[in-house]
């Protein structure tokens, strides 16, 4: 599957808000966003206009699909599948997102972000339910039981992304046990538990997808 291999803090200077897409550095002086850099492209004394009512739906779609780290044609796949479900469609695609086995690999804290969880879910470190799986995308079920392979424990990228575990804890929704590398996927995050994405307003998705 496709991905956006370019500077990761040019999306969030377009976004002029963190996204988190790198690890420690998004919390040290270092992120561009702390520097107040400008948007890509702009001049610095440019005069940021009032955004419309389909640019503040298209930014926060943008902002969506990149804290994931995802492609237009994937994201758009899953605002579908969310459509169908029974419920409120952007609860159901938060779900969805927080559903995915590298969203899922990086909550656990088995890699410092989204982009790293993927990779290592790519080149096959990872097991669910005992079962070798190198599908980032693949859609984790509650009860799913994801552990890093034997032979991959000793990954520095693994053990290092783990020390986060020690400064801010296990989210509610997931159980891990950090000496042996595993953990398990207890139930999908109820809107109001997913805290960090508290000011994405997923109505705007729907709303835009909707038109
Ligand atoms: Fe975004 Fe992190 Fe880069 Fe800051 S350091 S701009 S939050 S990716």
């Amino acid at each position: 599957m496709a991905r956006y291999t370019g500077p990761l803090c040019r999306l969030c200077r377009a976004e002029q808000k963190k996204l988190f897409l790198k690890g420690e550095r998004c919390k040290s002086d270092k992120c561009p966003i702390n520097k107040k850099r400008p948007m890509p492209g702009k001049d610095p004394k440019a005069r940021i206009g009032k955004r419309s009512d389909y640019g503040m739906m298209l930014r926060e779609k943008q902002r969506l699909k990149r804290i994931y780290c995802m492609l237009e044609k994937q994201f758009r796949l899953f605002f579908n599948r969310a459509l169908r479900m029974p419920g409120i469609t952007g609860e159901n695609l938060i779900g969805l997102l927080e559903s995915r086995l590298d969203n899922v690999v990086f909550r656990m804290r088995f890699a410092v972000n989204r982009n790293q969880a993927r990779q290592v879910v790519q080149h096959g470190h990872v097991y669910v339910n005992g079962k070798s799986v190198n599908i980032p995308s693949y859609m984790v079920k509650p009860g799913d039981v994801i552990e890093i392979k034997e032979a991959s424990k000793k990954l520095n990228v693994v053990k290092d992304a783990l020390k986060e575990i020690a400064k801010s804890g296990v989210y509610p929704w997931l159980t891990v046990d950090e000496d042996a590398m595993k953990g398990t996927f207890v139930s999908v995050p109820r809107r109001t538990d997913v805290t960090d994405l508290a000011d994405i307003k997923e109505q705007l998705v729907v709303e835009l997808y909707s038109k």
